[in-house]
């Protein structure tokens, strides 16, 4: 892991006018200093203060964990014992000539140690820290961008065995154990599973259950896990046997969709009119109405990270940012179909991930 990325985060907690930036067990933990913590009861805490060394505060019965992880290689490991009080080592840290006027807190901080930390510094402003880590992860480094296209590969790779695991009498839940196994085979841990087959693939997140696939069915299948820390997302469709009426032409608008917005994307394009020219091919075949989520999400240490590719997002896209372009099309009570793959902004288009056909795969 990089020193880099520490001194980026206390640049932007300097232009933020903060006094420290403090990290609990998140993705943003493990962004800046590597370290995949427990989020438990017992605070686990990374300070990064506008000056001076960052350092990690851990319980006691934490700190091998802490330094195998390498996080000790960056920044000073302190602990606490069972018998202490965390937030006030913090509190007393962060003391200068009187309490630090700005603090930003990691979004996924436990608001049981926020609210300790408010009690402690009542005339401290408080602020999220995603607003001030947003410019730094956005844009990926190239071993993030390799990262992505690695963990883009595997989730390729296990999409390419699906269409013999989708065989009638089977049921989702089934399917899905496969699945987790394959998932496996190539990345660190599952991160999701979705099989949505005949009707349930008109719920976006409908995740597995006990239905028994039939022939006929239409099956979305998406899916994705964490490798060295980065996440893979992919959905493609399938169809047990042949296809259900209407599902050919809509599949084809929906390929058409996603692959417009892809080309769309640019350096400069704003995020708004990716989410826009997925809408208007699916608008035009009269679908509209059926795409009821937005277009995309950016990607990194967290499956779903800014930039969202939405229509109220003006944010001109920039070279190194990752997102998913991913339409959908549900009709409910029958079936849904989404395509997705991830991007990469490069400096003068765009990079796909994964590289699976797009079309309606048969299997069984
Ligand atoms: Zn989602
Ligand atoms: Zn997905
Ligand atoms: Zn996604």
């Amino acid at each position: 892991m990089e020193h880099a990325r520490l001194t980026a985060a206390r640049e932007a907690v300097r232009s933020a006018g903060l006094d420290a930036l403090l990290v609990g067990p998140s993705a943003d933990l493990r962004y800046l200093v590597g370290y995949d913590a427990h989020a438990m009861e017992r605070l686990t805490l990374l300070v990064v203060p506008a000056a001076g060394d960052a350092w990690l505060l851990v319980p006691a019965l934490e700190e091998a964990a802490a330094h195998a992880s390498g996080a000790g290689e960056l920044v000073e490991v302190r602990t606490w014992g069972e018998t202490e009080d965390p937030v006030a080592r913090v509190v007393a840290a962060l003391q200068g000539d009187g309490p630090p006027g700005a603090l930003a807190v990691g979004d996924r901080l436990f608001s049981v140690f926020t609210l300790a930390l408010q009690e402690a510094l009542p005339t401290t402003a408080f602020r999220p820290a995603g607003p001030v880590l947003r410019a730094l992860r956005i844009r990926k480094d190239p071993a993030e961008l390799a990262a992505l296209r690695a963990v883009g590969a595997a989730i390729d790779a296990v999409h390419a065995q699906v269409p013999g695991l989708l065989r009638p009498g089977r049921t989702e839940a089934e399917v899905a154990r496969d699945l987790g196994a394959l998932i496996l085979a190539d990345h660190d841990e599952v991160a999701f599973i979705i099989v949505g087959s005949g009707p349930n693939g008109a719920s976006p997140h409908h995740a597995v259950s006990d239905r028994v696939l039939a022939p006929g069915d239409a099956v979305v299948v998406d899916i994705g896990g964490v490798r060295d820390g980065y996440c893979s997302d992919m959905t493609r469709n399938y169809a047990v046997e042949y296809l259900p009426p209407g599902y050919a032409e809509l599949h084809t608008v929906l390929e058409q969709a996603q692959d417009t917005a892809v080309q769309r994307v640019a350096p400069g394009v704003p995020a708004a009119e990716i989410d826009a020219a997925a809408r208007e091919v699916i608008s035009a075949a009269g679908y509209g109405e059926r795409f009821i989520h937005r277009t995309g999400h950016g990607i990194g240490v967290d499956v779903h990270e800014h930039p969202y590719i939405v229509g109220s997002n003006p944010e001109p896209l920039a070279a190194g940012m990752a997102f998913s372009v991913e339409p959908g099309i549900y009709v409910p009570g029958r079936y849904g179909a989404r395509i997705e793959d991830i991007v990469l902004v490069t400096e003068d288009g765009v990079e796909r991930v994964n590289h699976r056909p797009r079309t309606v795969l048969l299997a069984g």
